[in-house]
C-alpha cells in the first residue's frame, strides 16, 4: 500500500526546521512546544496541502481525515469537545507562510461557537459576557474573512454601541453583545450569507479561506515587493483558544524581546486588558506598555521576561512574540525572528557580540548594506523654534516630507510624480501598494506594532503613529489637530526618529554614524581583505572620505581643478592658444594653483596613497556653449556690448568649432590630448612631483600615485611614461619624491592587451563608467533617460550596468584584464574607480576577481567597507550566506 502523506504535524511532532513545511508560525509553536514554553495544543495543515488544494481547487486526499484524527486528539488533551453543547473545544484557525509576512494573510478565532455552544461556553466559564463577546467576534471574522463582507460595517456597529452606551467595547455587556450579534445577522442577511452553526462547517470554511488567502490580492503585491516566490503556499495552524477576553486579569498582547526601533535591549511590550487576537495590532484600542504590566500583573511581567530571553537565546535573535494571558497565565501563540529599523539591527547585532550570542562575522552578515545604507538617512533639521503640528510615537526613523493624501487608492493615482506622505486613521494590509509609492505615513492610531509601523520600518521609509490628538477623517480628505485643518495637497514633514510632525517642508540632514555603526563598520575593517578608497575631486571631499574611513584616494579628477572663477579664464586661454609657447604661457599660470591643490590633497591624506589622474575630458567642456557665444556675437553686433570684446568671442567661437565632433566621449581626450599637447600634462605632473617634495618636507609620508586616463594601446602609455619621467625628474628635488605611475583601464581594447599594457604601469585602475559605455556601445549620458528604463521594466536588463557592474560583459573584460596585467607585472596594484565601486554587488564581484581595492564617493564610504568584509566572509566560509539578514 502506498504511503499516505502526510498533511497534518502535532505541535509536538514538529521543530523550527521544518519551516518550509509548516510555515513561520507551525515551526513556531512546534518548537516553543519542543523547548518547554507554554503553548496552548495544537497542530499544522502542511503548506504542501495549501498548494495542492490551490492547484486542484480541493483539499487534497486523506487531508481532511488527518485533520479530525487531530483535532479530535486534541479534545482528549483538552478535555473538551467540538462542537459539545456542554464542553465546547474552540480553536483558532491560523495562517502561517514559510516567510514572514505580516498581517498579510487570515486567522480565524473561536471557531466551533454557535448558537447552542455559546451557553456551554458560558456555563463552563461562569462568564456569559465572555462567552457572548466571543461569538460576535467569530461571527465578524468569519463573515469578513470567509464571505468578505465589509469590516467597516462591523466596526460601524460597534462604534454605535460604544457611542450610545458612552463606553469603550471592552466593557459591553451581555445585552450589548446580544444586540451586537443580532445587528450581525443583519449585516449578513443583506450580503444574502447565514452564519454557519455546524462547527465543522466552520472549520472547512476556515482553513479554505486562509489557504486561499495565499492568494488575496495583498498578499501577491506583498510578495512581488518583497521578491517572495509565490508557490511556497501558506501552513495552516490549528490552535486551541486560550482567551484574553476573560476579564481584567486576562489580556493579549505582542512583545519584542528588543526595542525595534532603537535596538535597545529591553522587553517591549504592548498589550490589551480583556480583549482578544487582533485588537492590538488591529489598532482599535490603544495599548497599555510593559511598564504597565509590571505594576498590573506582575506574575505574568515575570513569566514574560523570562520567556523572552529563553526565546532569544533559543533563537539567537530578537524575537516577536504574540501572547496571551488567560486568568493569569501566560501561553505563548506565535514567535518569530522580530522585524526592526536598521538603526535597531545594527544595535542589537553588536549587543548580541558583546553578550556572547553571536560571532563577529555572523553580526556583520546580518546587515545587509542596504539596511546600513538607511540608517544614514535624513534627519528633521530643526532650529528648536519650530511649533511641531504634533507628536506622535516614533515608529520608523528618518525623515520625510511631502504633499498629504488620506487613501491608497489616491496615492497610487498621483503615483511617484510627488513626494507624499499618507495621513490615515490607520493602515491596513490593503494599504501597502499605496505605501509603496509615498515617503512616509502618519497615523492617527496603533502603536509601535501596528500595521503602519511594521511596514513602514520594514519598507525603510518613516511613520509617525498613534497620533491621539489629531482627527483624520479619510472622506473628507482632512485631518485637524489643534484646532489646524490641513486638506489634501498640504505639505507636511514627518520625523519618525523623534515622533514629531511639521506644517511644511523642513530641512533635513545626513545623520552621523552613531557608536555602534562605528563599531559594526571597526569590525568590518577587520574582516575585509578589500581595500576601500575614495574618489574625492577637492581636499574638502578628502576630509569627509577620510572621516569615513577611506585608506587613500582612488581617483581625483584633475578637470574639476580647472573650474574655478580663478582658473577657467586662464584655462580657455590656454586651450584658445595656437602653438605650444602659448599654452605653456598659461599652464605656468595654473601651475601654482595645481601645487596649492595637491599640497592640501597630500596633506589630507598623509599615510595613504593619492591617486592623481591627468586631465581627461574633452577640451570643449572648458569652453561656453556654441550658441551663447554665437548670442553673444549677434548682440553685440546689434548695438547691445562691448565692441572690444568681438575679437575674443570670434577666436572663442573658432575654437569651439575647431573642436566640435560627432562622438567627443570617443573623440579628442583622455590621454590624446596629453600625447598631442604633451605641455598640459608636463604642468600637471611638475605640480605633483613639486607639491609632493614640499609636503614631504614637512615630515609628512605620503603615496603619491599618477593616472593617465582613456589608454586603449600601450604605445600611449609608453609614450607618455617616457616622457613624464624625465619632467619629474626634473623638478628640484625629485628625488625625494617616490610615486607610483598607472592607468586606467576604461577602454575594452586596454583589457585584452592589458599584459602589454602593464609593461609600462605600476598599477591600473578601472573607470567602469567609460568601460561599460564602450563596451555596451550606450552613452552614459544619455542612456538613463532614454532606454534604460525601458530595458529594465522590461527585464532586457536585469540591472542598470551604470550602476552595477554587468558580471556577464563588462565584468569578463575586467577578469581578463586582471590576468593578463598580472601576467606581466605580478604585483600591479589592481583597482575600480568607476561609479559602480561603491555598489555592494561589485565590491562583491571585485572581492571575487582579486581587485587590491574599489573606490567610491565618499559618503559611499562606509556601506562599502561593510560589504567588502560581508564578502569576504561569504568567500571563505559559503555558509555564512545563510545567516539572517536584516
Ligand atoms: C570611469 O570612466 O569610470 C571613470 C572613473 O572616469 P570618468 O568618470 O571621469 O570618465
Ligand atoms: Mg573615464
Amino acid at each position: 500500500m502506498a504511503q499516505r502523506e502526510k498533511f497534518v504535524y502535532r505541535f509536538d511532532e514538529g521543530g523550527k526546521e521544518m519551516v518550509d513545511l509548516l510555515g513561520g508560525k507551525g515551526a513556531g509553536l512546534a518548537e516553543m512546544t519542543k523547548i518547554g514554553l507554554n503553548v496552548p495544543p495544537g497542530f499544522t495543515i502542511t503548506t504542501k496541502a495549501c498548494i495542492a488544494f490551490l492547484k486542484n481547487g480541493g483539499f487534497p486526499e486523506g487531508m481532511m481525515d488527518q485533520v479530525m484524527q487531530a483535532l479530535h486528539d486534541l479534545e482528549n488533551r483538552v478535555g473538551r469537545v467540538f462542537g459539545d453543547e456542554k464542553n465546547p473545544l474552540l480553536v483558532s484557525v491560523r495562517s502561517g507562510a514559510p516567510v514572514s509576512m505580516p498581517g498579510m494573510m487570515d486567522t480565524v478565532l473561536n471557531v466551533g461557537l454557535n448558537d447552542s455552544t455559546v451557553e456551554g461556553l458560558a456555563f463552563m466559564t461562569d462568564n456569559r459576557r465572555f462567552a457572548m463577546d466571543a461569538y460576535r467576534r467569530l461571527i465578524q471574522m468569519f463573515g469578513e474573512i470567509v464571505y468578505g463582507l465589509p469590516h467597516e460595517e462591523f466596526r460601524e456597529k460597534i462604534e454605535y454601541v460604544k457611542k450610545t452606551r458612552g463606553y469603550d467595547e471592552d466593557r459591553f455587556t451581555v445585552q450589548d453583545l446580544q444586540g451586537l450579534i443580532d445587528q450581525y445577522a443583519v449585516i449578513y442577511r443583506k450580503h444574502g450569507k447565514v452564519f454557519p452553526q455546524d462547527p465543522q462547517t466552520q472549520l472547512v470554511e476556515s482553513i479554505k479561506s486562509v489557504f486561499n488567502s495565499w492568494n488575496s490580492k495583498r498578499a501577491v503585491a506583498y510578495r512581488k515587493m518583497n521578491g517572495i516566490r509565490d508557490d511556497m503556499g501558506t501552513a495552516v495552524s490549528i490552535v486551541a483558544m486560550v482567551f484574553g477576553n476573560m476579564g481584567d486579569d486576562s489580556a493579549t498582547g505582542v512583545a519584542f524581546t528588543r526595542d525595534p526601533n532603537t535596538g535597545e535591549k529591553k522587553v517591549f511590550a504592548e498589550y490589551l486588558t480583556n480583549a482578544q487576537g487582533e485588537d492590538v495590532v488591529a489598532g482599535i484600542r490603544t495599548p497599555k506598555y510593559i511598564d504597565d504590566m509590571k505594576n498590573e500583573m506582575p506574575q505574568v511581567y515575570a513569566d514574560l521576561m523570562k520567556t523572552c530571553d529563553i526565546l532569544e537565546h533559543h533563537y539567537r535573535d530578537m524575537q516577536d512574540i504574540e501572547f496571551t494571558v488567560e486568568r493569569g497565565k501566560l501561553y505563548l501563540l506565535q514567535t518569530r525572528t522580530g522585524k526592526r529599523s536598521a538603526r535597531a539591527a545594527i544595535r542589537i547585532a553588536i549587543d548580541m557580540i558583546d553578550e556572547g550570542i553571536i560571532s563577529e562575522e555572523e553580526a556583520l552578515m546580518r546587515i545587509t548594506p542596504s539596511t546600513f545604507d538607511r540608517t544614514m538617512h535624513p534627519q528633521v533639521k530643526t532650529t528648536g523654534r519650530e511649533t511641531p503640528l504634533g507628536k506622535g510615537l516614533a515608529a520608523s526613523p528618518g525623515a520625510a516630507s511631502g504633499m498629504i493624501v488620506f487613501s491608497s487608492e489616491r496615492a497610487l493615482e498621483i503615483g511617484k510624480t510627488k513626494k507624499m506622505i499618507l495621513v490615515r486613521p490607520e493602515t491596513t494590509a490593503d494599504d501597502v501598494r499605496g505605501m509603496a509609492v509615498c515617503e512616509g505615513f502618519l497615523t492617527q492610531k496603533g502603536g509601535m506594532t501596528s500595521h503602519a509601523a511594521v511596514v513602514a520600518r520594514a519598507m525603510g521609509k518613516p511613520a509617525v503613529v498613534g497620533v491621539e490628538s489629531m482627527s483624520v477623517n479619510a472622506n473628507e480628505k482632512t485631518l485637524t489637530i489643534g484646532g489646524k485643518k490641513l486638506r489634501e495637497g498640504d505639505v507636511v514633514t514627518i520625523d519618525g526618529t523623534s515622533g514629531y510632525f511639521y506644517e511644511g517642508e523642513l530641512p533635513v540632514e545626513k545623520p552621523t554614524i552613531d557608536e555602534y555603526s562605528k563599531r559594526l563598520l571597526e569590525i568590518a575593517d577587520r574582516y575585509r581583505r578589500l581595500g576601500i578608497r575614495a574618489n574625492a575631486n577637492t581636499p574638502e571631499e578628502a576630509k569627509i572620505a577620510r572621516e569615513n574611513g577611506a585608506e587613500g584616494i582612488g581617483l581625483a579628477r584633475t578637470e574639476r581643478m580647472f573650474l574655478g572663477n580663478d582658473r577657467i579664464g586662464i584655462m580657455r586661454s590656454m586651450i584658445m592658444s595656437e602653438t605650444a609657447e602659448e599654452r605653456k604661457k598659461y599652464l605656468d599660470q595654473l601651475l601654482p594653483m595645481q601645487i596649492h591643490d595637491f599640497v592640501e590633497f597630500f596633506r589630507t591624506m598623509e599615510g595613504y596613497p593619492v591617486i592623481i589622474r591627468l586631465l581627461d575630458p574633452p577640451l570643449h567642456e572648458f569652453l561656453p556653449n556654441k550658441e551663447d557665444i554665437i548670442r553673444q556675437i549677434y548682440d553685440i553686433n546689434s548695438g547691445n556690448g562691448n565692441r572690444d570684446d568681438l575679437p575674443y568671442l570670434e577666436r572663442l567661437l573658432k575654437t569651439v568649432r575647431d573642436l566640435e565632433e560627432f562622438n567627443p566621449m570617443l573623440g579628442f581626450r583622455g590621454c590624446r590630448v596629453g600625447l598631442v599637447y604633451p605641455e598640459i600634462y608636463d604642468m600637471q605632473v611638475r605640480a605633483i612631483i613639486e607639491a609632493a617634495a614640499r609636503v614631504i618636507d614637512e615630515g609628512r609620508v605620503i603615496y603619491p600615485e599618477i593616472m593617465i586616463p582613456l589608454v586603449g594601446h600601450h604605445n600611449e602609455l609608453k609614450k607618455i611614461r617616457a616622457r613624464l619621467e624625465e619632467t619629474a625628474r626634473s623638478v628640484k628635488n625629485h628625488e625625494k619624491v617616490k610615486y607610483k605611475f598607472g592607468t586606467m583601464i576604461e577602454i575594452p581594447r586596454a583589457c585584452v592587451t592589458a599584459d602589454k599594457i602593464a609593461q609600462y604601469a605600476d598599477f591600473f585602475s578601472f573607470g567602469t563608467n567609460d568601460l561599460t559605455q564602450m563596451t555596451f556601445g550606450y552613452s552614459r549620458d544619455d542612456a538613463e533617460g532614454k532606454f534604460m528604463f525601458f530595458y529594465l521594466e522590461n527585464g532586457i536588463l536585469e540591472s542598470d550596468p551604470f550602476s552595477s557592474v554587468d558580471r556577464d560583459g563588462v565584468g569578463e573584460l575586467m577578469k581578463m584584464a586582471v590576468e593578463r596585467g598580472k601576467k606581466t607585472k605580478p604585483d600591479l596594484e589592481v583597482g575600480i574607480c568607476g561609479e559602480q565601486g561603491g555598489d555592494p554587488d561589485t565590491i562583491e564581484f571585485c572581492d571575487e576577481i582579486g581587485l587590491d581595492y574599489v573606490s567610491a564617493s565618499p559618503h559611499r564610504i562606509p556601506v562599502a567597507r561593510l560589504a567588502a568584509a560581508r564578502s569576504n566572509i561569504v568567500r571563505n566560509r559559503p555558509e555564512m550566506d545563510q545567516v539572517a539578514k536584516y
